[in-house]
């Protein structure tokens, strides 16, 4: 059985510039229930919302193994995607590809627009889309195969040479970009926190509630879910746990934790800030798929998130990121030679979930047990827009969104360590290596 501990946590995510949050109690004793969601990330929310709404009589119980906002849906860099980036070549023939994966993208962030306004929550919402840039000459041929999907899927967008980004930006790093003109950023432990606090009268939300036993071997109907104090008989288990859910023995070979880090500056003073470009806040996302993240904030800081690892789906320990510090210290004084006095606040690490073929997954192993998650590095909007088309597919419901849920293709399998560590650290290796200024 698993323990709190096989849940890594620490004090590092963006959950640390909130005011401090007390997390709902835990799971204690025997329940009774239709519905169990376990886990609580943007898509195990989404589900319970949308889960509630179609069974306004029932309970539903959702449990997280951690406090809300301490895993990769408080941790991500807070890019709400409409148009995800597929690297290398256009490819016409993915065509319908491209538009479900998109389909879904602009569902997640509707139903996460809605859900702000609807309860007001405030978490630095940004809706006026992201830059996709490249800073390294190897990397340049990317802007015009963007440019030719942006154009082909008539995506809003505008092409910007190195001194209008100059402008905007404040760094004369990158050599190219492509603002795609949809998209939002947030601040994502705040849009968690929200989204927690304002769920429905009929979910009730428990905190450091880690479900412990192995769902692949549970047998019969009802379904038993066991945390350290509680055990809950249930009809329906819907499992949102992101790559974790292979602890509770789901989803083993097809998904692994992919480990990234960065940090932030302090605030900027005014000076400072007037040294940057002419927008207030941006995100920029690199055009090379190892590149560097880098956001300035609502609250006027900057952000650099640019190193990925296997780390055994774990956070990183504190000595760890103190190594991976430099490497964002580098790509931060690269870009802003002007700031280069300005100290770094904190870093953090997340871990996201990984399959080998960047596919999501949206099953239904057994009766009464449905499974989806597996969202890389674009899980915001995505999440989202899976937890509800799971909670709706659930209820027998059919839409075009549960449609395009089922497609997403099958994951390849994952090879056990240490073949894995081996495979992981080749193509970490070559993206590394290819990287150049844009690391
Ligand atoms: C550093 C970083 C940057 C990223 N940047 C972006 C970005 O800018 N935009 C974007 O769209 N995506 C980004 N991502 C990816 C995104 O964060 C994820 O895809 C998304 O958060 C997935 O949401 P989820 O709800 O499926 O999973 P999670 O957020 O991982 O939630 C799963 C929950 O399940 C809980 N859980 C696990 N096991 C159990 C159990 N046994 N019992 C109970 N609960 C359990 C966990 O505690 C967790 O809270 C980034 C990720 C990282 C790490």
């Amino acid at each position: 059985m698993l323990t709190d501990k096989d849940f890594s946590n620490d004090q590092h995510g963006w959950a640390e510039f909130l005011p401090e949050r007390t997390p709902n109690n835990s799971c204690k004793g025997q329940l009774r229930s239709c519905w169990a969601i376990v886990g609580a990330g943007f898509t195990g929310l989404a589900c319970a919302r949308r889960l509630a709404e179609l069974h306004p009589d029932d309970e539903i119980i959702l449990l997280d193994a951690r406090a809300v906002a301490q895993a990769a849906s408080g941790r991500n860099s807070g890019y709400v995607v409409a148009n995800s980036q597929f690297g290398g070549p256009y490819d016409p023939e993915q065509y319908d590809h491209y538009s479900r994966i998109n389909r879904l993208n602009r569902a997640g962030l509707n139903l996460l627009s809605e859900q702000i306004g609807k309860h007001n929550i405030e978490c630095e919402w940004h809706e006026k889309g992201f830059y996709h840039a490249v800073a390294d000459n190897t990397s340049l041929k990317e802007v015009g195969y963007f440019t030719h999907y942006l154009e082909d899927l008539e995506i809003p967008h505008t092409v910007l040479d190195q001194s209008r980004l100059t402008e905007k930006l404040g760094t004369e790093w990158y050599q190219s970009g492509v603002h795609v003109h949809e998209g939002a950023l947030v601040q994502p432990a705040s849009l968690v926190y929200g989204l927690a606090d304002s769920l429905p009268e009929n979910v009730t939300l428990y905190e450091n509630s880690p479900v412990i036993n192995d769902l692949n071997k549970v047998t019969g109907f009802p379904i038993t879910l066991h945390t350290p104090d509680a055990n809950i008989v249930t009809d329906n288990v819907i499992v949102t746990a992101n790559f974790e859910a292979n602890k509770i023995g789901l989803n083993k070979r097809y998904i692994i934790g992919s480990t990234l880090s960065g940090s932030f500056t302090r605030k900027l003073s005014r000076e400072e800030l007037d040294s940057l470009g002419s927008l207030k806040q941006w995100g920029v996302l690199s055009l090379h798929d190892a590149g560097a993240t880098v956001r300035l904030t609502q609250d006027g800081r900057l952000c650099v998130r640019n190193t990925a690892e296997f780390n055994g789906g774990r956070l990183l320990s504190d000595q760890i990121l103190e190594q991976r510090f430099d490497h964002h210290r580098k790509a931060f004084e690269n870009r802003f030679p002007q700031l280069k006095e300005v100290p770094f606040e904190f870093s953090w690490s997340g871990v996201e979930g990984v399959s080998r073929n960047f596919t999501n997954f949206f099953q239904n192993p057994k009766k009464g047990l449905y499974l989806t998650g597996g969202f890389n590095g674009s899980g915001v909007s995505k999440g989202t827009a899976f937890g509800t088309a799971m909670a709706e597919y659930a209820s027998g419901e059919q839409s075009i969104l549960i449609n395009d849920c089922l497609a997403s293709s099958k994951a390849e399998w994952i090879p056990p360590r240490p073949l894995l560590d081996v495979g992981v650290w080749y193509t970490l290796r070559q993206l590394i290596k290819s990287v150049g200024r844009d690391g």
